[in-house]
């Protein structure tokens, strides 16, 4: 037997609420971009909890900025190993300002 909507006790769930995990249908469903909830007040409680979590919260941009962070750091290295290499003679790279 399927769990029904506890907002208007008709139809089948379609969605769990994200904040106090309740059962929603998809009429009485409160949607935002990160999911579903039974009200806006559970959307509302979800999304000041997220906020209230520095790490949480930004975890999405701090990952992406992390990413960005290596590549530079690997970029970063490569010019350097590869300043390295010219400077002992390994290889020889005209793009690259001499000393
Ligand atoms: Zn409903
Ligand atoms: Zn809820």
């Amino acid at each position: 037997m399927a769990e029904k909507c506890v907002v208007c006790h008709d139809r089948p769930m379609k969605f769990r609420c994200m904040q106090c995990h309740k059962t929603v249908c998809e009429q009485c469903a409160f949607r935002i971009e990160e999911g579903a909830f039974c009200s806006r007040e559970c959307s509302d409680a979800y999304s000041d909890r997220r906020h209230a979590e520095p790490a949480g919260a930004s975890r999405r941009g701090g990952g992406l900025r992390s990413v960005v962070k290596l590549l530079i750091g690997l970029i970063v290295l490569a010019v350097l190993a590869a300043a390295l290499a010219r400077a002992v003679g390994w290889i020889d790279l005209p793009w690259l300002p001499g000393p």
